[in-house]
């Protein structure tokens, strides 16, 4: 199934991490390559917790 979107909407991705260990989350613009589950650095927050991919969502531009 495709999805349409309006032609004048401009989506800017972002990738939410989330810690495992204090359950801190980060948002930050996406990057090549993320994607959900994906461990990434350590929590800068905590320091032992380990960061993942949570969420990865598009933003209207407006
Ligand atoms: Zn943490």
């Amino acid at each position: 199934m495709m999805l349409f979107k309006k032609k004048e909407e401009v989506l800017d991705p972002y990738t939410v991490e989330q810690c495992n260990a204090c359950n801190k989350t980060s948002k930050r613009k996406f990057k090549e390559g993320d994607y959900v589950f994906k461990t990434t650095d350590k929590c800068p927050s905590c320091g032992n917790g380990q960061m993942m991919i949570g969420k990865i969502f598009g933003e209207v531009v407006k």
